[in-house]
């Protein structure tokens, strides 16, 4: 049998696929404080020219910029593997296939996006960008990205998590990029919260809050956002394009994708280009989008115009939310903490089209340990909620005998993130 597709030299996508202009209806648009749809004119304060263009196109193909290209190559195409142990070890008829987005230097897929957003920085004659990290790994993909561009790196790290996973910083400065825990005393946002709270652990929804502030404040500066924007799902669908090919290589094809969400960028990644080639009469596949219980964005949360700020400074996007003020509980390990969801995933939610769920994190995390030592691979606190549904589905397949072949995304590794298993 064998577990490795040996794709792995001759192909690597040079367009992006966009799922937009293959769906039944496209998601409203966002608006402003007033209501009204704001245009991609009013996002040109914040985002490079190249990352606007990507957010609002309709191409079915969007060319990658060479020099992007050239990175990708560092790491791309990235592995898919056969779970032949893990499928021995749960004694399913399943087969279970993960792609494996933790071999470029940073570790996970937001290497896929951090490249594309650096160049275009760069293109535009941008000589720093300013963001927002949750668990860490978008600060980290981006400060090698950056580094590469030559582009100065500001980053607001959730205070929880910044406390948690020090190394985080040290990967970051290793870079050339500089860190701080938020909320900070550096802008209006941050104080204001340090004043309700002086030890306030932080959210995602400041941390935004913050970076946004500055850029609005600096010229020559950008944001640079590492999930959510349709821009970030377009860059992200090399992982599924990769995917189709390999799948092929391999003489299968999926019955159901797994991904986990935080945002929804990763899920996006593997999961649009599938549900491409469904929409124009491919064979139906089940996708099922795993998020944890303790931020249940899109099976508790509400389907309405929210900010993706928590002080309201970015325009308002229609997707499931728990509210932009909602702040995760600090000693959760497991990331995917974001108020919002994709509006591409929202939408897709709505129309019926993705299946959602919510794991417990001690369960996610056992079943981390269970896999690093079945499949050797030590993988993100994120990714362990895809494995867990990937392993809950294989094990209902063997009640009903169902040939399913189920593909997950393996988002990152967790070597930097060992302090989530400490008691696992
Ligand atoms: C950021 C991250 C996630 C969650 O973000 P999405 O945008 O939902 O993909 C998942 N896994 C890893 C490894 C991450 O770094």
């Amino acid at each position: 049998m064998r577990r490795f597709s040996s794709r792995c030299s001759d192909f690597i996508p040079t367009e992006y696929t966009n799922i937009k202009p293959f769906l039944p209806s496209l998601p409203p648009p966002p608006v402003g404080p007033d209501g009204t749809p704001v245009g991609p004119e009013a996002l040109s304060v914040l985002f490079p020219s190249g990352m606007i263009e990507h957010e609002v196109t309709l191409e079915p193909r969007v060319p990658i910029p060479e020099k992007v290209l050239d990175a990708y190559k560092v790491y791309r195409p990235s592995p898919l593997i056969r779970a032949v142990e893990l499928e021995r070890f749960l004694d399913t008829p399943a087969h279970i296939y993960y792609k494996y987005e933790g071999t470029n230097p940073a570790g996970s897929h937001k290497s896929n996006t951090a490249l594309p957003q650096a160049y275009f920085a760069a293109q535009d004659g941008i000589t720093r960008i300013t963001t927002e990290t949750g668990a860490g790994q978008w600060g980290s993909a981006l400060s090698q990205a950056c580094n590469m561009f030559d582009l100065d790196l500001d980053v607001f790290m959730v205070r929880s998590s910044y406390l948690q996973k020090p190394l985080r910083k040290t990967f970051i400065n290793m870079h050339g990029g500089r860190v701080c825990a938020s909320p900070s005393d550096r802008t209006e946002s941050g104080r204001k919260f340090l004043s309700e709270d002086s030890e306030h652990p932080g959210s995602l929804g400041i941390a935004i809050s913050e970076a946004v502030e500055v850029v609005l404040t600096e010229s020559k500066s950008c944001y640079s956002l590492g999930s959510v924007s349709d821009a970030v799902c377009l860059h992200q669908s090399i992982i599924g394009q990769e995917s189709i090919l390999q799948m092929e290589e391999m003489g299968e094809y999926p019955t159901e994708i797994i991904g986990c969400v935080g945002g929804g960028s990763n899920f996006a990644g593997i999961a649009f280009p599938f549900i491409e080639k469904m929409l124009t009469g491919g064979g139906h596949i089940d996708f099922t989008a795993v998020e944890p219980t303790v931020c249940p964005t899109l099976t508790e949360g509400k389907l309405k115009y929210d900010f993706g700020d928590a002080s309201g400074l970015t325009p308002k996007y229609m997707m499931y939310t728990l509210g932009a003020g909602f702040v995760p509980p600090p000693i959760h390990a497991g990331g995917l903490r974001y108020h919002g969801m994709a509006p591409l995933v929202s939408h897709l939610v709505k129309l019926g089209l993705v299946n959602p769920v919510a794991y417990e994190q001690k369960r996610v995390l056992a079943a981390g340990k269970e896999f690093t030592q079945i499949e050797g691979i030590l993988p993100a606190p994120e990714s362990t909620h895809a494995i867990t549904a990937a392993i809950d589905s294989a094990l209902a397949a063997k009640e009903t005998g169902e040939n399913k072949v189920i593909l997950f995304n393996l988002s990152g590794h967790g070597y930097l993130d060992l302090a989530a298993y400490v008691n696992a």
